[in-house]
Parts: structure tokens; sequence; C-alpha cells
């Protein structure tokens, strides 16, 4: 196993960094499913300007490297990452105005970003109580939640609070855009296809009494609590698979009475069948093998393909 990191570019990388440049660091802790090998070069940002930093430092030496938000919607591979990631502690929050509020992208959505808002009467990221995320993860996938109460039931995007995002384009451009720009969809935005970079996000957020908020909150967070694993006890990356309008991934998987199936220490979780959590010691190689069971049945038994959701990071 050789580093994609020259011993030049190393060398430059050590000289820019200095001990803020970790080596060998386990990337398992840093996600929510508690797998992955470690990282060759690692660097913490506590800050958008850090974070640029390290971004053009990487493009500029030429090596691989990988973002790190909160770690919850990836499988990191059991061989680890070969070059630079960078793990995105930019936690700078302020309030512009009555309504709009300034986060940089390390920020977590929960529970800071929440409360910090919800504590003055800002509803809109509320919805999203519950769901591990930093705000550049939650850009980058548009984060979304279905409202599980009768009278309001839709889904609700993370894109409808964004009135710009501040990136770090692939061009190397610190740029302010707006929706037009980031073309969000479902499970979509325009960084699967453009590598720029989130450096802060402006929400513009409506004023709601808190007690309304909170009631919201605590209805969310009961669904979360049956439907969904408790992260501590089954770690996870949420969905798997992308959903399938209509009929839904989990139910195709159901339906082939997969859920529950254990491979090595992971499981196909019994109680939601598009969510594979680590019973403990999981590898990467035993999530991979369900994901390849839950894909093969489905499409023989039923005539679905089913994509992964979850972005696969470095090696196998
Ligand atoms: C228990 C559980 C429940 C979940 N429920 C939901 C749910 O209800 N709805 C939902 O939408 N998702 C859900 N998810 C998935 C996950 O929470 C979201 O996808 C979340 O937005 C991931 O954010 P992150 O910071 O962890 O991103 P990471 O997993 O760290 O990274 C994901 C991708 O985003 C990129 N990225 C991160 N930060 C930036 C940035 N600043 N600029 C550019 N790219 C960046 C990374 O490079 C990577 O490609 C759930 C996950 C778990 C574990």
């Amino acid at each position: 196993m050789s580093s994609a990191v020259g011993p030049s570019a190393l060398r430059e990388l050590a000289a820019r960094f200095g001990p803020r440049l970790e080596r060998s660091v386990p990337l398992a802790p840093l996600t929510t499913f508690r797998i992955g090998g470690p990282a060759d070069f690692f660097l913490r940002v506590h800050d958008a300007d850090q974070l640029a930093e390290a971004v053009r430092a990487a493009r500029e030496l030429e090596l691989p490297y990988f973002l790190l938000g909160s770690g919850a919607n990836i499988l990191v591979g059991d061989r680890g990452f070969r070059g630079l990631v960078i793990h995105n502690a930019a936690g700078g929050i302020r309030f512009l105005d009555d309504m709009r509020v300034q986060a940089e992208s390390g920020v977590l959505v929960f529970h800071d970003l929440i409360d910090a808002t919800v504590a003055r009467g800002l509803g809109g990221l509320h919805h999203f109580v519950g769901i591990p995320s930093t705000v550049g993860g939650a850009i980058w996938q548009n984060l979304h939640f279905l409202s599980p109460a009768p009278a309001r039931e839709r889904t609700v995007f993370i894109e409808e609070v964004v009135e710009s995002c501040t990136l770090l384009t692939q061009e190397n451009e610190i740029r302010t855009v707006g929706l037009d720009y980031l073309r969000f969809g479902y499970d979509y935005s325009i960084l699967h296809d453009r590598d720029d970079i989130v450096l802060d996000v402006v929400f513009r957020l409506d004023l709601q009494p808190v007690e309304d908020l909170k009631r919201v909150m605590m209805e969310n967070l009961a669904w979360r609590d049956e439907k969904h694993p408790d992260l501590w006890l089954y770690p996870c990356a949420g969905s798997i698979f992308k959903k399938i309008e209509g009929v839904g991934a989990g139910r195709l998987i159901d339906q082939c009475g997969l859920k529950g199936h254990v491979h090595g220490n992971a499981q196909i979780f019994h109680k939601h069948a598009n969510i594979i959590v680590n019973i403990g010691g999981a590898t990467a190689a035993d999530v991979r093998a369900l994901i390849e069971l839950a894909q093969t049945t489905v499409e023989r038994e039923l005539g679905y393909r089913l994509e992964t959701e979850i972005g696969m990071i470095g090696e196998f």
C-alpha cells in the first residue's frame, strides 16, 4: 500500500501546515458508520480561510484530497484514504439581521445551528433535528426530511432556506452564488458534478413562536426514534440506496425477505431495510457485501436496480 503523496509534495505540505498536519489518522471514529481505515495525511481546519487554504494547497500540489464533514453520508474503505483528508471544523455562526444567519460550512446543523436559530425564534432549519450533518454536507446532498405530521406531510428540503453560498470554486475562485447555480434536486446539488467547496452559507429563516418550533422538533424526533437506529447502538450512514419514486428502496429489500439479514458484523436494519447498521466491529467489506446482496436480489426478484446514495471513499 503506497502513499499517493510523493516526498516533495509531502515536504511542501509539512512546511505549510507544520504540526497541524497529522499522519495515519483512523477515519472510522469520524464517521457515523464507525468504519474505515486511516487517512495517510490529515488536516483539521477551524475556519473558512483555513479550509480554502488547505484545499488550494492540495490542488497546487496535485494531491488526492477528500473533504470530510460529519461523515454521515459516506462509507470509508477498510484500507483508508491515500492522500489528504481535510476535516471541516469551521464552526462560525453570525446573525446578519432578524431573519438571516451566516454559518461556516463545518457548523453542525444539529445541534449547533438549530439550537442557535430556534433560541431566536427562527424556524426553517428546525425540521432537520436529529440528522447528523455539517452545513457543507447538507448543501452537497440537499438535506431533506419527510415531515411525518399529517397536517404538514411533505418533504422539506434545505434549499428552501438557502439564500446564498460562498464557494471556493474548482477554478480556485471565491464566489458567492444563489440557488440558480446550486441546481438543487432530490439528493443532489451541483457539488456532485463540480469540485466546488462550500465555505459558508447564508440562510433566510422565518420568525415563529419558539413553542411551535419545539413542538415540531419533538414530533420529528419521536418519528426518528421509532424508525431510525440509535447511532450509539447501531452506527450507520442513514439510507443506503437512492429513493425509487413511488416504490421505496427499503420496501423492495423488505419484500425480498432481507430485513435483518446479517453479513459479518453488518446487518440490514431490522426496522428499516434501506439502512445497514454496524452491529459491532463491521468492516466496509461487510457493508459492501450486503449492498451487493440487496442489489442482486432486488434486481433478480423484482426487476429494480438499486443505486447507492452514500459516497464510497478511499480504498476497499
Ligand atoms: C442516522 C442518520 C439519519 C439520516 N437521516 C437523513 C435524513 O433524514 N435526510 C437526509 O437528507 N439525510 C439523512 N442522513 C444522511 C446525512 O445525514 C446527510 O447526507 C448529511 O447532509 C451528511 O452531511 P456530512 O457533513 O456528514 O457529510 P459527509 O458525509 O462528511 O460528506 C458527504 C459529502 O459531502 C461533501 N462535503 C462535505 N462538506 C462539504 C463542503 N463544505 N463543500 C463541498 N462538499 C462537501 C463530502 O466531501 C462528501 O462528498 C442521515 C444519516 C444518518 C447517519
